[in-house]
C-alpha cells in the first residue's frame, strides 16, 4: 500500500474534517463485522486449518465497513447499518458505474481504482445519484446525512483523494473515516481467535466411549487420580 503511514494519515483525516467525533459508538460493531467477513475470506484447506493471517497486508483481505444515512429532496432516505466492501479486481460493476467518473483514483505504482474505500464510496454515490448526474457546479449541497467508514488498513493517498472528491460533491454529508493499521487489525483477529478457542475448549466434555473403555479396564480400587491420568492420556494422545 502506498501511503503516508498511519500517523500522518490520521493527521490528514483530522485536518480534512474526516475524523469521527464519537468513534466508540459504532467502531466496535464495525470491527466485529469486518472480523467475520475476513475470516470467511481468508481461505485455507478446510475450516479447521485456515490459512494464517499474513503479517503484511494482502489485497485479497483489504476491506472496509460502511454505514450510511443520507437523504435529500426528491430522494428516498438511504440507510445502511453496515456493509462490507473488499478490494475487487477489475469487473466489479462499481468500477464502470456513473460515479466512477466523479471519484477518480490516482495511479501510484499501480492501479488503485479497485480499492475497498473507493468501492464503498462509489456504491453510496451511485445510490444517491440514482442515475441522475445533474449537479450545479459539480455539487449536490442539498444532500445531507452521514457516511461512516472503518478500514482494516491505513488508506493510501489515492483513497484520501477519493474522500476529498466525495466531500466536494456532497459538502453537507458528514464523512467519517476510521481505520486500523493492518498489524493492529491482525493482532485483534488473533486475539479474537484465541478467545474463541478457549471458549470451545471449556465447553468440551469427556466422550462416552472413553468413559466406557475406562470402566471396563479398571476395578473398584481405582482412585480419582488414576481416572484423571487415564483421561489425560486418552484425550491428548
Ligand atoms: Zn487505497
Amino acid at each position: 500500500q502506498f501511503g503516508i503511514g498511519a500517523h500522518y494519515t490520521l493527521k490528514a483525516l483530522k485536518d480534512l474534517g474526516f475524523a469521527p467525533k464519537k468513534v466508540r459508538t459504532w467502531r466496535e460493531q464495525a470491527a466485529r463485522s469486518l472480523h467475520v467477513a475476513l475470516s470467511r475470506r481468508r481461505g485455507g484447506r478446510q475450516e479447521s486449518s485456515p490459512a494464517p493471517w499474513p503479517e503484511r497486508p494482502i489485497a485479497r483481505l483489504l476491506a472496509v465497513w460502511m454505514s450510511c444515512s443520507v437523504g435529500g429532496p426528491g430522494m428516498r432516505l438511504l440507510e445502511s447499518s453496515g456493509d462490507i466492501f473488499f478490494t475487487e479486481s477489475a469487473g466489479s460493476n462499481h468500477l464502470t458505474s456513473g460515479a466512477s467518473k466523479l471519484l477518480l483514483p490516482i495511479f501510484v505504482e499501480h492501479d488503485r481504482a479497485a480499492h475497498a474505500e473507493r468501492q464503498a464510496l462509489l456504491h453510496v454515490t451511485n445510490m444517491i445519484l440514482a442515475g441522475q448526474n445533474e449537479m450545479e457546479d459539480g455539487r449536490r449541497s442539498d444532500v445531507r446525512g452521514e457516511v461512516r467508514l472503518l478500514g482494516v488498513h491505513t488508506p493510501c493517498i489515492s483513497c484520501l483523494a477519493v474522500f476529498c472528491q466525495f466531500k466536494a460533491i456532497f459538502p453537507n454529508v458528514d464523512l467519517q473515516i476510521s481505520f486500523d493499521d493492518w498489524p493492529a487489525t491482525r493482532q485483534s483477529l488473533l486475539q479474537a481467535e484465541a478467545r474463541h478457542s478457549r471458549k470451545r475448549r471449556k465447553k468440551s466434555i469427556v466422550p462416552v466411549d472413553i468413559l466406557l473403555q475406562f470402566s471396563s479396564n479398571f476395578d473398584r480400587a481405582t482412585t480419582p487420580k488414576d481416572l484423571l491420568n487415564y483421561l489425560l492420556t486418552m484425550y491428548f494422545s
